[in-house]
């Protein structure tokens, strides 16, 4: 009786098991389009941090965005072929980190331009979505760039308080999907705060996507020359 009941039992279990594999399999699969999230990071390429960074990000499995200033890319070549060739998205942040707002047409192409050369040569052709810095974009710059500029929804101003378990807290409060979220990789402390946010919101189910990605799994489709803080939210009317 005893042999009987073990085999009925294995049998159950065989028969049962590869239907809540897959249950379990798409439940995890929803839940990871839901909680999809990005980090961005701009200011850099600096060789030590953003080399750290990109360990910790490697290790966990996690792709992010990165918006370059153009005079920082001399001499960090190998950090900027790195990136791309690990799947992180990559970005324009200016030449020389200016504020974009009230500037002419051409001071603003020229730093687009200038960037994207420099990309291009080393990358190949893309397309180098613009962080403006400070977040200082309107209408009137937007109106002489070809490609979508990003924001934020989250920003923990690490600059400010270089304190990695500040930020990590703040980036944690406010943490919610399609989320975007702003640190500098100049910064030991925010290497350490965002790999400490990694671990924390992938212990929550979250993904990390590049900011892209995140457009992407929102089906919505960026618009050239549109500020966004994040897909969902255009700073301004489509
Ligand atoms: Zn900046």
């Amino acid at each position: 009786m005893k042999k009987w009941a073990a085999a009925v039992l294995c049998l159950l279990f065989l028969l049962l098991s590869p239907a809540r594999e897959l249950r379990l399999a798409s439940q995890t699969g929803e839940l990871a389009l839901d909680r999809a999230i990005a980090l961005t990071f701009d200011d850099g390429p600096r060789a030590s941090t953003t080399s750290r960074l990109l360990d910790g990000l490697a290790q966990r499995g996690v792709h992010a965005t990165f918006f370059l200033i153009g005079e920082q890319i001399p001499g960090n070549e190998a950090i900027v072929q790195r990136l791309a060739q690990e799947g992180h998205q990559i970005g324009v942040h200016t030449y020389d980190h200016i504020r974009l707002e009230g500037e002419s047409a051409e001071t603003v192409r020229q730093q687009m331009a200038r960037t994207d050369r420099l990309l291009t040569d080393l990358l190949g052709p893309g397309e180098w979505w613009l962080r403006p810095p400070y977040g200082q974009f309107t209408r009137r710059e937007a109106a002489w760039i070809d490609v979508p500029a990003i924001q934020w929804t989250i920003d923990p101003e690490d600059w400010r308080y270089k304190d990695a378990e500040r930020v990590a807290r703040h980036i944690l409060q406010q943490a919610e999907p399609g989320a975007v979220i702003l640190l500098h990789d100049i910064y030991p402390t925010s290497v350490d705060a965002a790999l400490a946010v990694v671990d924390a919101l992938q212990e929550q189910g979250y993904t990390f996507m590049t900011v892209e990605e995140l457009f992407q799994s929102a089906e919505i489709e960026p618009v050239p020359g549109v500020l966004y803080r994040s897909p969902a939210k255009p700073m301004w009317e489509l």
